[in-house]
């Protein structure tokens, strides 16, 4: 007698299934209740009707939200936030997407609303600043060559285009530099005309040959004029050692409409003709968090993006507490990226230690944990990596550390290449340290921080 062996389909820690996109119905916003679906994909509409302070939240959303979180709102821009207020309407409207009823708590524990619209009692009422925690914490702009250009790889630059972005992210990492001046924080402020910057930045790669990658950011270079980026684009791609170029736009997902402008698609077809010719790689990275961001679209810009040339369209989230760090938000996200809008999952950076972040932060443990969670369920090429940043060293994997003190929460990382901060060659005996938030640590650690104080 032989035993049937049953083979069907296993329970597994994350269930898939396919989910259609949706495009949230703007019109639950009382503001919105008259707008049309042209003037809905209309960008310069978009732009001027961002909401951009308490008051123009206040006549969009009405009744919808209470009074006391417009108190939790303004407490925040006065005592914590780095960022100020930019939100288009296609990025307020992924928040709370489908609540009907009790809107002020969905919106409160929205994930979007988390990131992108802070109030005071999301943070740490302990430590909302780590000690370490510092404006530039990755130190770029000491490693600008010329205003704005960041040489802190190799072969790699980042080029610092536009110091705003069509939306204002709470936790950016460039809060020293992107958007205007909060109560808290005043910028620095890029120097040099566009055009004379750009001109330095040029001279410089066409002097620097072994320089062969070439991020182009801000900021978002969504808020480069058109012509002004095609026409960078277009003399970058003549300097023959750069072979990669990659641009960078959160507003990919932010403000769509954007990167659906005739003109931009049209302009972003030539220069893909151009690098395709040259045999260089041209890609765009977007910066999506959750999958409530990821609507019809973005995924139409994306598939925009993708038929003028583009060879690839590229995720780069950041991994926050309360936004996105579970296994499950995370596979959520890379799934609808990957199978639904044509965007390869591709990095999940550790929150970077700049002040009041502490609740968002996670620790390398919580890090190694997830990486290890999403392991298996995408194809290998679409897994992202979660890395951290440490400053002065770069991007690592999580894994990488060389030792890691969990009760203090300090883990310590090595690098295999000089930036221009370093003088010598590179002492592989030498760590450099990242920090966990203090309040992931068990007791004897936050003790710890706590008699340092
Ligand atoms: S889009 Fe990028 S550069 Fe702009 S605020 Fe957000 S994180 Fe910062």
């Amino acid at each position: 007698m032989t035993t049937a062996v049953v083979r069907g389909a296993l329970e597994q820690p994350y269930e898939y299934s396919r989910r259609e996109l949706v495009e949230p119905d703007w019109r639950r916003f009382p503001g919105w209740a008259d707008v049309t679906e042209e003037q809905w994909r209309d960008p310069q509409w978009q732009r001027a009707h961002c909401v951009k302070n308490a008051r123009q939240l206040h006549a969009l959303a009405g009744g919808l939200l209470s009074e006391a979180f417009y108190d939790d709102l303004a407490e925040d821009q006065a005592k914590f936030a780095t960022m100020s207020m930019l939100l288009p309407p296609q990025m307020l409207n992924t928040m709370a997407p489908s609540v009907t009823s009790g809107f002020t708590e969905a919106f409160l524990a929205d994930p979007i609303r988390r990131y992108m619209l802070p109030v005071a009692s999301d943070r740490d009422p302990v430590w909302p600043s780590h000690p370490h925690s510092s404006r530039d914490s990755l130190h770029e702009a000491e490693m600008w060559v010329v205003e704005g250009l960041t040489h802190r790889y190799p072969t790699k630059v980042l080029a610092e285009l536009v110091s705003t972005c069509p939306q204002y992210c709470g936790h950016c990492t460039r809060m020293d530099l992107v958007g205007t001046s909060t109560p808290q924080v005043d910028k620095q402020r890029l120097l040099l005309k566009p055009v004379d910057r750009q001109d330095a930045m040029l001279d410089y790669l066409q002097r620097t040959p072994g320089v062969r990658d070439v991020v182009v950011s801000g900021g978002d270079v969504a808020n480069v004029p058109w012509r002004q980026l095609e026409a960078f684009l277009m003399r970058l791609l003549a300097i023959s050692s750069v072979r990669d170029i990659r641009l960078a736009s959160k507003a990919l997902a932010g403000l769509p409409q954007h990167w659906l402008q005739p003109a931009v698609v049209e302009g972003m077809a030539k220069v893909a003709q151009a690098a395709a010719r040259r045999g260089v790689n041209l890609a765009v990275h977007t910066h999506v968090n959750h999958v409530q961001s990821v609507t019809p679209l973005v995924a139409e810009a994306t598939r925009a993006m993708l038929d003028a040339g583009v060879r690839d369209v590229r995720n780069q989230g950041v991994l926050m507490r309360g936004v996105n760090a579970t296994a499950e938000d995370l596979l959520d996200l890379c799934f609808a990226l990957q199978g639904e809008a044509g965007i390869l999952p591709y990095y999940f950076y550790m929150c970077d230690m700049i002040p009041a972040a502490e609740h968002w932060r996670v620790s390398v443990a919580e890090a190694q944990d997830l990486q290890h969670a999403i392991m298996g369920y995408l194809p290998g090429y679409a897994t992202p990596r979660i890395v951290c940043d440490v400053p002065y060293v770069g991007k690592r994997w999580v894994d990488q550390a060389v030792a890691y003190d969990r009760e203090r929460g300090i883990s310590s990382w090595t690098k295999n290449y000089r930036t221009l901060l370093d003088t010598e060659s590179p002492d592989q005996d030498q760590h450099f340290p990242y920090y966990d938030p203090i309040s992931s640590l068990p007791e004897a650690g936050r003790r710890w921080w706590a008699a340092r104080r």
